[in-house]
């Protein structure tokens, strides 16, 4: 019987599946190595209001020696399983404060934002608020300049204590953008009580906000909840003039998305802001 329950067990792990599982421990010793050495990159994102790029949102690439740029979807998530978020984040936060202080001595420049993502993983220890103001101290980047962006998966957990940092830094200058928002969790009730500064309309419900009505009522409702909260609003994913049309008319003036740039290595999102200079 003890023979059957172990081919048994042998019969479980099919080749497919124990090929998937090292070709995970593969990526994740890459990714540790990858910290090491520095094989991270910021691309940045423009972020428009009515016709002025005002700045960037930031997002990370991974230039793997020998699979080539690997886009965040496919290691974001393994580095939140790993905890390798924790030490991947902070090389963000830091790259992107260095970048803004750079800027701050570029009078055509210096009004950039940047917008960087933070998971919730990283938000949630205990030092996060000690370690963005060591960040900002040590680059000498002006807290007014960056915005964190977070996601409503942060409101699962002790929400008191997330409320209390974002206190502790908005209380510095820093900002802050509920991002994909509409496609988490998190009740209404919690808005009110964020010191937040921008709810992001997800690209979900830009993507055919021209032919489906539920999505152009979902973008609307963001839209005037944004308004009556006091807050600003941007909408991500914005690929066509008709799209952008739509959200002007809508009452959102912010906008992010392939329209105007996808997201770019530093020299071509600074050709961006010259050309605009130009123009
Ligand atoms: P996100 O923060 O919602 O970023 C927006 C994503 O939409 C980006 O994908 C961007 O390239 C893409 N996008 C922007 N405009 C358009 C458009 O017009 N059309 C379409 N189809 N897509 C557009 P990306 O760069 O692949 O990043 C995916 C996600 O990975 C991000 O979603 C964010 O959640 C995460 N991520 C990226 N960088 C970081 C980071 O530094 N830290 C953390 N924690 N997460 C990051
Ligand atoms: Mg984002
Ligand atoms: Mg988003
Ligand atoms: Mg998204």
């Amino acid at each position: 019987k003890s023979k059957e329950a172990g081919r048994n067990t042998w019969h479980f792990f099919d080749p497919g599946m124990e090929s998937a599982v090292k070709e995970r421990a593969a990526l994740e010793d890459d990714l540790r190595l990858a910290l090491q050495e520095q094989q991270f990159v910021l691309h940045f994102q423009a972020q428009v209001v009515g016709e002025r790029l005002t700045g960037a949102e930031v997002l990370v690439r991974w230039q793997h020696p020998q699979r080539g740029m690997v886009p965040p979807g496919e290691f974001i998530p393994l580095a939140e399983d790993t905890g390798l978020i924790l030490p991947l984040g902070e090389w963000v936060l830091d790259a992107a404060c260095r970048q803004l202080a750079r800027w701050a001595t570029q009078p055509e420049l210096a009004h950039l934002t940047l917008a960087v993502n933070v998971s919730a993983h990283q938000f949630g220890q205990v030092d996060f608020v000690d370690q963005v103001l060591a960040v900002l101290k040590n680059t000498g980047a002006n807290p007014r300049f960056l915005k964190l962006e977070l996601t409503e998966s942060l409101l699962v957990d002790n929400v008191q204590d997330i409320i209390g940092k974002m206190f502790a830094l908005k209380a510095r200058g820093v900002g802050f953008a509920l991002d994909d928002f509409g496609t988490g969790y998190s009740s209404l009730s919690y808005l009110k009580r964020l010191p937040l500064d921008q709810l992001k309309i997800d690209q979900s419900f830009v993507r055919d906000i021209l032919v489906d009505p539920n999505d152009a009522a979902i973008a609307r409702t963001i839209v005037a909840l944004a308004e009556s909260l006091g807050l600003g609003v941007i909408a991500e994913g914005v690929e066509t003039e008709t799209q952008r049309e739509f959200l002007a008319k809508s009452g959102c003036h912010a906008f992010q998305g392939y329209l105007y740039s996808k997201p770019v290595p530093l020299d071509k999102f600074e050709e961006l802001m010259t050309a605009e200079a130009v123009a």
